[in-house]
């Protein structure tokens, strides 16, 4: 064997943050608080308080392979712990106080973490379920010594923490393959799953996410992560802003168009990252206030598909380009990236751009993509043929947390659960949830694509689809609507705005008016709506 005489590192987590600290020294990291004034420092002064801040957790008694879990908003100290947790070789756990507190417990649990932080908002919560976490020893309130409530758990306070450490801590190597973040999925169907992300898988993550080909990023970008860093580490954002230098903007836990816009226009944020709800949210509040996004360039938008009213709006109107990204917990969680292609751009800009829109994305390097049918075999990427996505690759969960048995089959393929439709040049399109997809006669009736439509009819807020039960054809679709606050909208305008859209079998049975639930990782909670209106389409059948 001729073996090739490379160095070989291990790839660590710390070492983007080191740096940083050392190639950007100077670029800011700046941040709303709960209760507290703006704080503004620099990757520089991040690495020293990581370092203090893992200084502290070893004192509490954290060790190599430890874990400490996270109950906190998108701010400078979680970062920091997303730095120093794994820095000491521990895992850190970002708990997702968008659970049921029966589900946090339960995964509190399930980590066997010995230290609980959170933010000071959180306090009623951490009270609550205190009782029944077996394994915490300690709890942290993410504050000062000014505004530190221990509360009836006696949290100390991460400030006065901090103040009694060095800040030259002599950071241990760690193993490549070891965990360095435990993410859960949001347990829609039975508990929620753990997802050990490895250094390894991070560290490749966030090299190949800030690619030209992917986001983007330059050290002229300002960075405002508005996914949570307790979701799949907000989309690997924090690693991979400070590889590229970027400026970071952390907006807490105030997310609503209004915070959002002050913070883009004030620190000058060129990309952002969130949810398609934030997004509906930001773009109401810009029509209200006739406001614009100022230095706004790019913006990310995954976890449920991009209506195309929203990307075109974007564009359109404001001069703003929207990524639409798919991926999963499982898979750290970017998967796809809906970027230009030369190929598109011979067509012209309103082809490329309807082709982007309407599809999930494009595979990029370290993920590979294929469909298949329900008897397993490969079928042709021609955007036609639609079947279950499989994935693959060095960021693509191998097995659960604390599971037997792998989650891939033998060949390391891991089924995402979607089903999708992949063209020639590597596009794909999720047409469904395996579990949400509408079988009506025989065929498969596509709740996103519905969605998609719907959501365009003006005054529309949310668009919902659901199978509902139904004798002669299976299932029906039936479309709940949430409108915009002050808008009425009828049924007969919500199909005659459909019809020219879809194909006459389509029609959904019944519009229903109503608030749309969503699920912590704000998602349409379609379990939700099923039960609600498992029998709505027996006043149409005549009871
Ligand atoms: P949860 O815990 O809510 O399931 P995940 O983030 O792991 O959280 O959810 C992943 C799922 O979200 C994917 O399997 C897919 O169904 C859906 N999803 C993510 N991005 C998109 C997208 N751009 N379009 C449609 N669905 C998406």
């Amino acid at each position: 064997m001729t073996a090739g005489l490379m160095q070989t590192p291990p790839l660590q987590i710390i070492d983007i943050l080191k740096f940083a600290a050392s190639a950007h020294a100077r670029r800011e990291i700046v941040t709303r608080l709960v209760d507290e004034p703006m704080w503004r420092y620099t990757y520089a002064d991040a690495l020293k308080r990581a370092g203090q801040a893992a200084s502290a957790l070893k004192r509490l008694g954290v060790a190599h392979g430890d874990r400490v879990s996270s109950l906190a908003w998108n701010t400078h100290r979680h970062f920091e712990l997303f730095y120093a947790v794994p820095g000491l070789g521990a895992v850190l756990h970002t708990a997702n106080p968008r659970l049921y507190d029966d589900q946090i417990i339960y995964t509190i649990n399930h980590a066997e973490s010995s230290v609980l932080l959170f933010d000071r908002n959180f306090l009623a919560v951490v009270e609550r379920i205190a009782p029944y976490l077996k394994t915490i020893k300690t709890y942290v309130m993410l504050t000062d010594e000014a505004r530190l409530t221990p509360g009836t758990v006696g949290a100390l306070g991460y400030e006065s923490l901090l103040d009694k450490e060095s800040t030259d801590f002599t950071w241990p190597v760690v193993e490549e393959n070891l965990g360095a973040f435990l993410c859960y999925t949001s347990g829609t169907t039975g508990d929620p799953k753990g997802v050990l992300y490895s250094h390894r898988a991070v560290v490749l993550h966030a090299m190949a996410s800030g690619l030209a080909s992917a986001f983007g990023f330059d050290a002229f970008d300002v960075v405002m992560p508005c996914s949570s860093l307790y979701h799949a580490t907000a989309w690997g954002l924090p690693f991979a802003a400070p590889i590229n230098g970027c400026k970071l903007v952390f907006p807490c836990d105030k997310m609503d168009g209004a915070s959002l816009q002050e913070l883009i226009t004030s620190e000058g944020v060129t990309f952002s990252g969130g949810v398609p709800t934030i997004w509906t949210m930001y773009l109401a509040h810009l029509e209200k206030t006739g406001e614009t996004p100022g230095s706004l360039q790019r913006v990310v938008i995954g976890g449920s598909a991009v209506p195309r009213a929203m990307a075109e709006g974007f564009k359109k109107k404001y001069g703003v380009r929207v990524l639409q990204i798919w991926g999963m917990t499982e898979t750290c969680p970017l998967g796809v990236i809906a970027t230009p292609t030369p190929e598109l751009a011979e067509a012209g800009e309103e082809a490329m751009d309807e082709a982007i829109w309407t599809r999930q994305g494009r595979m990029q390097f370290g993920i590979e993509l294929k469909i298949v049918d329900e008897d397993g075999r490969d079928l042709p990427w021609d955007g036609k043929n639609s079947g279950a996505l499989l994935v693959r690759g060095p960021w693509t969960i191998r097995r659960y947390f604390r599971k037997d048995i792998d989650a891939t089959n033998e060949e390391g393929w891991f089924d995402t659960g979607d089903i999708a439709t992949i063209d020639a040049a590597g596009f794909m399109r999720i047409t469904d949830r395996k579990k949400d997809v509408i079988k009506s006669g025989g065929e498969w009736i596509s709740s996103i694509d519905l969605e998609n439509f719907a959501v365009g009819c003006p005054g529309v807020k949310i668009a919902a689809v659901i199978g509902v039960p139904h004798p002669k054809w299976e299932e029906r679709p039936v479309l709940v609507i949430e409108c915009h606050d002050g808008v009425e909208l009828t049924e007969e305008a919500v199909q005659t705005f459909l019809e020219p859209n879809i194909v006459k079998w389509w029609k959904p049975d019944k519009v229903i008016f109503a608030s749309v639930p969503l699920t912590a990782t704000g998602k349409i909670d379609k379990k939700v709506l099923r039960g609600r209106y498992s029998d709505v389409l027996g006043d149409v059948l005549g009871g």
